[in-house]
């Protein structure tokens, strides 16, 4: 239990009412910061301003999946104002008041580095990462569906990377029956990839397998799906680009060559809210449990 806990949650969107409800089911002490338009009362949170909110009471703070902004802002899909988080705030906490937040970003680092709070990326983690895969091959197989005119079975399905979101991605492709082929840099991936029944290639050799694809999936945050790999493939394919922004494909090629090319950002938190929410309440409860009895 978190029984006694002081818990700020500070701007989200849906996956954030998911969060709520389980730190209350935890008896979690909480303050909303940043959700004035939330209709629906929670037990044992209150709404609060940072103006109202004392610092010094906090043990953690949890900030929205996109973490904060350049300008040190922080969104709320539940407020119509801007919240901005300022760094004298934050240095009236305590020393122990742990921030989780789903991604790091610049300023985020620039402030834990001025005032050396606990920190913890959510999304960086294993088990944050691999449960998280699962919604985004769902919504990446919704995409397929939706931007091409034939099956995914039967279809010519190149998946790169072999991460945790590729092991997914081109597991769940298989099991709908498209022909797949994985591309990975590493010789133990491509090991792995052969003994979950998908074809290895190196990636070296995309742009040789490039001409038999009917769709390309990105996993990887790099330069991958370069102008002379675009080139070969045929003009009918799709490629999905589910890497962090900007993603690993030369959009304005595959523009020019007529190849529809998709970004694909934040697929669970689009096409499984709820899930992706669960998803991050337990994993979170589990560590603020952690760090309630340290
Ligand atoms: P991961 O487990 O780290 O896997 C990344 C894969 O890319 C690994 O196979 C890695 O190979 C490979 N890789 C990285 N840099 C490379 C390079 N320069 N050249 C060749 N291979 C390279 O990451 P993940 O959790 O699968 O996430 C993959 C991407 O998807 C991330 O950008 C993540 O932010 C994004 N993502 C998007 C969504 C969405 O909804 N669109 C959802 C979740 C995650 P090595 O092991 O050899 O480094």
């Amino acid at each position: 239990m978190l029984t006694d806990m002081h818990v700020a949650i500070i701007g989200g969107d849906a996956r954030q009412l998911e969060i709520i409800r389980k730190l209350s089911e935890l008896d979690a002490k909480l303050s909303l910061v940043g959700f004035d338009q939330l209709d629906d009362g929670v037990a044992g949170a209150k709404k609060q301003t940072l103006q109202t909110l004392d610092p010094t009471s906090i043990d953690a703070i949890v900030l929205p999946v996109s973490g904060m902004n350049s300008k040190d802002e922080v969104e709320s899909i539940f407020s119509g104002e801007t919240i901005k988080i300022d760094s004298e705030w934050i240095s009236r906490t305590k020393k122990t008041t742990t921030i989780y937040s789903g991604i790091s970003t610049d300023s985020l680092r620039n402030l834990l580095q001025k005032y050396k709070r606990p920190f913890v990326e959510l999304f960086n983690r294993d088990d944050v990462a691999i449960y998280n895969s699962i919604p985004t091959a769902e919504g990446t197989v919704m995409m397929v569906i939706q931007n091409t005119d034939t099956t995914i079975h039967s279809s010519r399905v190149i998946v790169l990377g072999f991460g945790r979101v590729g092991m997914t991605v081109s597991h769940t492709f298989r099991q709908l029956g498209a022909k797949v082929k994985v591309a990975a840099r590493e010789t133990e991936l491509l090991a792995r990839a052969f003994e979950s029944g998908v074809e290895p290639i190196s990636l070296n050799e995309l742009e040789n397998h490039a001409e038999n694809s009917d769709v390309i999936i990105n996993t990887i945050p790099d330069e991958i799906l370069i102008a002379k790999v675009i080139a070969k493939m045929p003009s009918h394919a799709l490629i999905v680009d589910l890497a962090s922004k900007p993603g690993g494909t030369d959009f304005r090629y595959a523009e020019k060559r007529g190849i529809k090319a998709l970004l694909a950002p934040g697929l669970p938190g689009i096409v499984a809210p709820k899930t992706a929410g669960r998803i991050i309440a337990n994993v979170l409860s589990s560590l603020l449990i952690g760090q309630r009895k340290n």
